[in-house]
């Protein structure tokens, strides 16, 4: 469940501010493909530990004409794709006539929206917010996105029905008031039993037009499988469960090859929100990458995505046909450049419309997906730390070195390595880093992003 939360209202009332807020615009994905303007960004953002979309929009007046129109036509179709829609005023300059127009069709939606009145800092914040109770959308919640305040109680709030369900989801964590001690480890052992059982889900992510619709075809008439046709909305990817090597997988697939209906145009069936929640609910994502576009930021984006949402990873770049030898050296050279820092995940060169190297993309699917899922024992991890600790003691803090006493498994896909000791909080970035290496060596993983948390005191 990956809620996605909307930002609207007019030009100028804060919503950019609020969305960097929110997420911290590192990974904001600007959907600038043809078609889409550059005036919906979407982002991830986090809530007491679970990840949300944020969109962004450029903003809507109600007085638009020709580019104008295609923004408001972009909050529309926010609007349209959100759970919850965050209706950002001016609480400095009251109610405008805009405000009017987006607050009616707001009334006609059938989803909560909140009324939210910004720049509320210097000015009487409820005075401020008691102007927009005329707009006949219930409460209005003062904020000031450029200094934070309000931000945190609006999202706990508009996230409140999905928090519940969170939680219901971690029953067995935190229903237990008798028992205030949460034994991650014994935790992370029930996940890691429930996903010995299950099928690998496999998301195919990709920018428009990359050959993820024919790579799927290829899989899917390779594998002479069983397929169902699982119903779903246009809106949603489709999944298709599928064997190969004696294993189960479900085939996630976002290019929409096994929807029914037909579907207008690539650019309507692209759908960023489809894809993040794709990546969120998948184990492992195959990017494709289009070996004769280069990697484009949306590529990078993507990236950003997956990386966040701790799945497990391999990067197929497509199209490798045809090309010459040149070519593809300059490519290589530029996945090195700008992809260094992935050098953990397998990529592979295929052709989707020959099938060059598509069955070998198995082997390292596999192979993420059992990093991502092999079980780390106290014992282990907590020699590994030794030896870590050895090769490099950790830095002394005010006279004072830090202590790194033991680790256990926090969690899987992504694996987490949980490490206990004194004035951890004084880390710094490089030790940590030299850490997650040292791990990723012992513990032998490719294809995953590995997650440690450091815990103060026993
Ligand atoms: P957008 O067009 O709705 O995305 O609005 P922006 O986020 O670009 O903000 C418009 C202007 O309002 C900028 O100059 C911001 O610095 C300012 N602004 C945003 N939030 C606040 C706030 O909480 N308080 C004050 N005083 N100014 C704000
Ligand atoms: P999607 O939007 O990611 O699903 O992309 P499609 O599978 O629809 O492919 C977009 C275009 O790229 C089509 O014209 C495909 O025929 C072409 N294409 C896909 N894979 C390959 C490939 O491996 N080599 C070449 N040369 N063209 C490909």
């Amino acid at each position: 469940m990956l809620p996605v939360v909307a930002l609207v209202g007019r030009p100028n009332v804060g919503k950019s501010t609020l969305f960097n807020r929110l997420t911290h615009t590192r990974d904001a994905l600007v959907a600038d493909y043809p078609g889409l303007t550059r005036d919906r960004k979407y982002g991830q953002a986090q809530l007491s530990g679970h990840n949300y979309i944020v969109i962004d929009t450029g903003g809507i007046d109600g007085k638009e004409q020709g580019i104008d129109l295609e923004m408001a036509r972009q909050s529309l179709a926010a609007i349209d794709e959100a759970d919850v829609v965050l209706f950002l005023v001016d609480g400095r300059t009251g109610v405008s006539s805009g405000d009017d127009m987006l607050a009616e069709h707001l009334r006609r939606q059938d989803k909560p929206v909140f009324l939210v009145a910004n720049k509320t800092d210097g000015v009487d914040a409820l005075v401020a917010a008691s102007d927009f109770y005329s707009l006949g959308l219930g409460d209005v919640y003062p904020i000031a996105a450029a200094h934070g305040r309000g931000v945190n109680q609006l999202l706990s709030q508009a996230l409140s029905p999905f928090l519940q369900d969170w939680s219901d989801d971690n029953e067995h964590t935190d229903s237990d008031i008798d028992e205030p001690v949460i034994d991650e480890e014994a935790l992370a052992e029930k996940q890691a039993q429930e996903l010995e059982d299950l099928p690998i889900k496999l998301a195919i992510i990709g920018r428009p037009n990359v050959g993820k619709s024919t790579l799927i075809n290829r899989i899917l008439g390779e594998d002479r499988v069983v397929v169902y046709d699982m119903p779903g909305t246009t809106r949603d990817s489709v999944y298709i469960p599928m064997q190969r090597n004696e294993r189960d997988y479900v085939l996630i697939d976002t290019a929409g090859v096994r929807r029914r209906g037909k579907i207008a145009d690539k650019v309507e069936k692209f759908s960023v929100i489809q894809t993040l929640k794709a990546i969120e609910d998948a184990n492992v994502c195959l990017l494709v990458i289009d070996a004769r576009m280069g990697i484009s930021d949306q590529d990078l984006s993507l990236l950003g995505f997956i990386l966040n949402a701790g799945r497990a990873l391999v990067l197929a770049v497509n199209k490798w046909d045809g090309l010459t030898q040149d070519v593809k050296d300059e490519i290589k050279r530029e996945l090195d450049r700008r992809l260094g820092f992935i050098d953990f995940a397998n990529v592979h060169f295929i052709s989707a419309l020959h099938g060059t190297g598509v069955g070998h993309l198995y082997e390292s699917v596999e192979a993420a997906y059992s990093s991502a899922t092999k079980r780390i024992s106290t014992a282990l991890v907590t020699r590994i730390l030794e030896m870590a600790r050895e090769d490099h003691q950790p830095p002394m803090v005010k006279g004072r070195r830090v202590k790194l006493r033991y680790a256990h498994a926090g969690g899987y896909n992504p694996p987490r390595i949980i490490i206990h000791g004194n004035q951890v909080s004084a880390l710094p970035d490089s030790y940590k880093r030299y850490l997650m290496n040292y791990y990723r060596k012992a513990l032998e993983m490719t294809g995953t992003p590995i997650r440690i948390e450091f815990r103060e005191g026993e």
